[in-house]
Order: C-alpha cells, then structure tokens, then sequence
C-alpha cells in the first residue's frame, strides 16, 4: 500500500477523524459488511436502532413468521463451516430460528463488539474538502467516517395508514414489523387483522387459532401458494451440504431469483391443457414459491399468466366453503406474480373456521378508527385489538428517514423526486462514498435476499478496495452511468408484466410516492452487469485523484 493511500484508509481510532466505514443496521446485510470490512484492515462501526442484531428477523415476530425461500438456501454461504455445522429444522425456518442462527453468527464472529445498539442514525452530511461524512446519531454523538454503507433494509420502514381516527382506538393495537417481544395472546379476545399481505396470510391463521373471534379486513386479496412445510430430513440436508458451494454458485450465477428451484423449461402456451394442469399441480402438491416457476413465460404473457391464475383460483374456490367469500379471495385485478407470491400454511382454510370473517374493503370500504373498532360503511365492527399487516414503505423508505446530504447539500428525497435513482442499485451520483446495500435498481427483493446483500457486501468491498488502491479518497457513480442503469431497469421490467400491479414494488402502497418499479429483474444478470463495468475499468465509477486523497490528511491535521 501506498503511503498516501495508508493515510486515506488506514486504521483511525474513532473520535480523531472517525471511521474507514460506518455501518447503518445490523441485520444480514450489515453483519456481513462487518466481517468483510474488518478482514480489510478497516475501522468499522455498525449503529443499529435495534437492541440487538437480526433486522427484519428481530423486529417482525408476529405469530406464523417465517421465510418463504428453503432455509438451507435463505442463510450465508461465506462461512463453509458454518454452512456444514448449522442444523435448520424446518423447510421453511421459523422468525425464532432465523434470529437465533444471525444471533449466532454475531457471536461466533464476535461482531456485537463494534455494534452500538438502541441508537439511530439521523443524519449524514458529506464534508467535500474532508472527503468524509460526517453523522449524526440519535444519542447527539457526531461520528465521522470514510464510507457510509446504508445496510438499513428494504423493508424495514413498518408503515401503519393514515386512517382516520386511528389513535382514538382505546384497544391493543400491533405492526406485524413492530410485534412485542413478550409475544401477545389473543386468547378469548376479538381481533381485527388489516392487510392480507404476505405478513397478514402467515399471522391470520395462527390468531385465529388463539382469538375469540377474528375478522380480516381485505382491500385487495393476494395470490397464495401453499408452504407444505416440513421438518428437514437428513438426506434432502446431505444432498444440500455435500454440495454446498457449487450449488451457491449456482444461484449466485444461473439464477433469476437467487434460488434453486425446479426450472422450467417450456411456456405455458406450449403445453396442452392437460400438461398444464399437471405442471401446476404437483409444483402446488409440493408447494413453495417453486409453482412461480412451473412455465417459462409466465412474467412475460399474459396468457400464459392467466392459466396459472385460473388455477389459483380454482384452488381457493376448492379450499373455502362459502362461495362469496371464496369470491372475495380470488384476486382479478393484477397479473399473479407481479406481486410478491405469498407462501402460506393453511390460509385459505382458515376462512372456513366459524370465527373468522372476512371483510371485502372493495364492498364495504374502511370508512374510520373508532374507540370500539374498524367502521366500514357497513357499520362498526368491534374489537379488542386491531392487527396492521399493513406492510412498509419499501426500499427507498429506511433511507430517505435519514437527512442524508451529499455534495451541495443536495438530499436524496430532492435526488429522488421522479422516483429513486442509483448507479447498479448501489450508488448515489452526487452522494460519494455512500452505498446501498440492496439498494433500488438491484434484484434485492426480487431475490433471494441473502444472495443479492452478499453480492452487494462483496462489490462495495472491491470498490473501497479500489479506491485504497488508487489512492482516492472518494468514489462516485458518474451521472450518465447512472442514467444508463437506471433506462436498463426499466427496460427490463417494462419487457415483464410487473409493473401491470399496483404494487409495493411501484411505491403504489404510499401515497405520493412516485409510481417507478424499484427492483431490478434478474440475479445473474445483474452480476454480470456488475461484472462488467469493473472489468471496463470501473466504468460508471469515478475515482477521485490522489491529490484529493491529501484532503484525508488535511482532516487528519484539523482533528
Ligand atoms: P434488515 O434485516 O431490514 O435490517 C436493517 C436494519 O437496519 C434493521 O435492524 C433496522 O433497525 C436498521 N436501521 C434502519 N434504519 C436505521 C437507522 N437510521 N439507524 C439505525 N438503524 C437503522 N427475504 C427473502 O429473501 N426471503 C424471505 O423468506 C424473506 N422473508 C421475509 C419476511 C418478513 C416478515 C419480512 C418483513 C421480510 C422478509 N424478507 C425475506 C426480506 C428481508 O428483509 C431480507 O431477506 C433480509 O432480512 C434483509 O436484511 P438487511 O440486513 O438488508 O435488512
Ligand atoms: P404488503 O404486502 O404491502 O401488504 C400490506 C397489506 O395491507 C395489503 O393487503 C394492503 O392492501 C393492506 N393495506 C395497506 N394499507 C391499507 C389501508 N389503508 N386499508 C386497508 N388495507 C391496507 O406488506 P406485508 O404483508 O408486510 O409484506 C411485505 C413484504 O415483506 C412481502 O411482499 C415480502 O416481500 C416480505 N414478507 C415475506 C414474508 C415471507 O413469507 N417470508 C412474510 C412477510 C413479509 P392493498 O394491497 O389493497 O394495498
């Protein structure tokens, strides 16, 4: 290493000129950001609003939570040992188990030591003559730091809607993003559930098996394939472990999702009727988000789409007994994958249980909040405790809570007015030295979310790499690149029907918030687009010169 680029990254005892990376949350993204800065020689810090390390699996413990994506492909694959000494349980593991596994890797990687928990990071503003940002905590601390790497989740924001007279509601009222850690009984209670999202179908079922009575109210029913959960058994983990890094790789690298599935490997249009049928029915039999995958036309044709619709729904008018709410479970309005896939046990039948209603908001919409419960314009339904499975401002929301302020003072809401915008997902133009993990523009949470945050983590490590090598204090995503990227996201979702659903995926869910789909189709595509331009010599990255790299030791004098 250089002299000058040993001054611009080398360890700095914190509270002198700060940090080389400060760390934003401490779920999978940002625990692995850690490892991977300490083994660069960085100082890091992580600052995670939590109590403890987990994200997404420490805040949403609703009853019924757990992955959607098999539990032996939902988890690291950087540490081999790990990977072979971990025991999941179940197919699709449970919130506890999910939390006790990254709770582990914190311990076995001994990375509680640089988080510091219960505080928030409000603001960030960057110091162009210092060519570091400097933040600001909610304990009042002001931190520097070299890079600032937003580990902060894409959907991590719980968004409780501005119903009217939502706070005079004198009951219990629960985020499923936010659920009490001392868990909550509904036993003899009545309870209302609001959304029927992938949160509400996983806790609906449970809270009914407990409450008194539950009503659901739904606004627009979802597409639900069965889970069929099981516990694991000890040759399908073997066949997994003996061949664990090849089929990582292949994931990383042959995959749309991140995830091994049963592929396709014909249309729906090229099928008959009959071979239709029996794709779609032994990939329900089996169950999983692998029925996504029974054709391989079906985010592409909206014929094609529409007969694995119509066997969804044939499903749901099979399940529940009474034809009207049946009726009101079978979606119509939106292609079926073009919203995230819901993976349930038993959600269906649950409608069949004598105390469970479901409120169709289409018929009788939600008109107020009381104090004794939900009033639609068919009256007042009361109960005990009011259930918001009403999702998050996805993606852009967890950043945008940040005052975040690059060169010129210039904020990323102001950046982002026509809708989010970033070089490969992953870096701001206009915001040096600030990354994105799963950022909008990247597969994110059209994937395996595990494998896209190792993407990330290892591709940020290569650019701050390449910056220490270079002797640049500071790395930027050029404007026309960014450009480029953010033209090539679109194209790729508009060649798909996913931007035909009024969905979280198009900000659809917050009002006034741009309708742009955010996420990027495709994982080894996306890889290999990352590929690429650092093949092309970091094309769309922009270095700052050596000389600027003298800034770091002008701060250093200052400090
Ligand atoms: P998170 O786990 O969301 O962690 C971000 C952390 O940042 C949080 O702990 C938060 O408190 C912290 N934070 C945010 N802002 C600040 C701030 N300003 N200051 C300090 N701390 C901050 N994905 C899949 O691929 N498969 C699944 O099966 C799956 N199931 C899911 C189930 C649920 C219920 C939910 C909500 C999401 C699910 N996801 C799933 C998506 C899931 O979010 C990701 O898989 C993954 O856990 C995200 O990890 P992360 O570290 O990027 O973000
Ligand atoms: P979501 O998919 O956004 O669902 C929110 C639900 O709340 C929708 O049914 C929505 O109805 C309803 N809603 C929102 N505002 C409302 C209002 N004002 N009045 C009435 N209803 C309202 O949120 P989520 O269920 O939390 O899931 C978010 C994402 O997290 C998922 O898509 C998935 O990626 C992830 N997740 C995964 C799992 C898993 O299985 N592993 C579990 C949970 C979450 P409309 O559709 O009409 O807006």
């Amino acid at each position: 290493m250089t002299a000058t680029a040993s001054a611009a990254h080398g360890r700095r005892a914190p509270g002198s000129s700060g940090f080389d990376m400060l760390i934003v949350g401490a779920g999978f993204a940002g625990l692995y950001m850690l490892h991977r800065a300490r083994g660069m020689g960085l100082s890091a810090r992580v600052i995670e609003v939590a109590s403890d390390v987990g994200g997404t699996w420490w805040w949403n413990r609703y009853p019924g939570a757990r992955c959607d994506i098999e539990s032996l492909q939902y988890s690291y694959s950087w540490d081999e040992d790990l990977q072979q000494e971990w025991t999941w349980t179940e197919r699709f593991a449970t919130q506890p188990e999910i939390l006790s596994y990254i709770r582990h890797v914190a311990e076995r990687h001994d990375l509680r030591r640089d988080i510091t928990f219960e505080t928030r990071v409000d603001a960030a503003e960057w110091d162009e003559d210092a060519a570091r940002w400097s933040v600001t905590l909610s304990s009042g601390e002001q931190v520097g730091a070299r890079n600032l790497v937003l580990a902060t989740g894409c959907l991590s924001a719980a968004r409780v809607p501005d119903l009217p007279g939502r706070d005079s509601f004198r009951g219990a009222t629960y985020h499923t993003g936010d659920w009490p850690h001392e868990g909550v009984d509904f036993a003899g209670k009545t309870v209302a559930v609001i959304g029927a999202g992938s949160s509400g179908i996983q806790a609906i079922p449970e809270i009914a098996r407990q409450a008194a009575h539950l009503t659901v109210f739904q606004r627009t029913p979802n597409f639900s394939v069965p889970a069929r959960n099981q516990p694991l058994d000890d040759n399908y983990v073997h066949g997994w472990k003996s061949r664990y890094p090849e089929l990582r790789r292949q994931a990383r690298e042959e995959t749309r999702s991140g995830t091994i599935y049963d592929f396709p490997e014909r249309g729906a249009l090229e099928a008959s009727a009959e071979e239709r049928e029996r794709e779609y029915r032994w990939r329900w039999e089996k169950g999983g988000a692998n029925f996504m995958h029974a054709f391989n036309d079906l985010v592409i044709s909206e014929e094609a789409n529409a007969t694995a619709a119509a066997f969804v729904r044939d499903r749901i008018r099979e399940i529940v007994k009474d034809p009207a709410t049946a009726a009101a479970l079978c979606p119509s309005s939106y292609p079926i994958f073009t919203k995230r896939i819901c993976v349930d046990d038993n959600y269906y039948a649950t409608y069949n249980r004598p105390n469970v209603t479901l409120v169709n908001l289409r018929e009788t919409p939600l008109d107020a909040i009381e104090p004794g419960g939900v009033r639609t314009s068919a009256g007042l339904h009361e109960v005990d405790a009011i259930v918001y499975a009403t999702g998050f401002d996805a993606m852009t929301g967890a950043i945008t809570s940040i005052d975040i302020r690059g060169k010129g003072g210039r904020t990323i809401p102001e950046k982002w007015k026509d809708g989010p915008r970033a070089y490969l997902g992953l870096m701001l133009e206009g915001f040096p030295n600030l990354f994105a993990v799963t950022g909008p523009g990247s597969p994110s949470v059209l994937s395996n979310m595990v494998v896209s945050i190792e993407q990330h983590v290892d591709l940020i490590s290569r650019i701050v790499e390449e910056a220490r090598a270079r002797g640049a204090a500071a790395v930027e995503a050029d404007r026309a690149a960014e450009d480029a990227w953010v033209a090539h996201v679109n194209e790729v979702a508009a060649a798909t029907l996913l931007p035909k659903a009024a969905s979280w995926y198009m900000g659809a869910n917050i009002p006034g918030k741009p309708r742009v789909f955010m996420p990027y189709l495709g994982v080894s595509t996306y890889r290999e687009a990352c590929e690429a331009a650092v093949a092309d010599g970091w094309r769309g990255f922009r270095f700052a010169d050596r000389a600027a790299a003298s800034a770091d030791a002008r701060a250093a004098a200052r400090a």
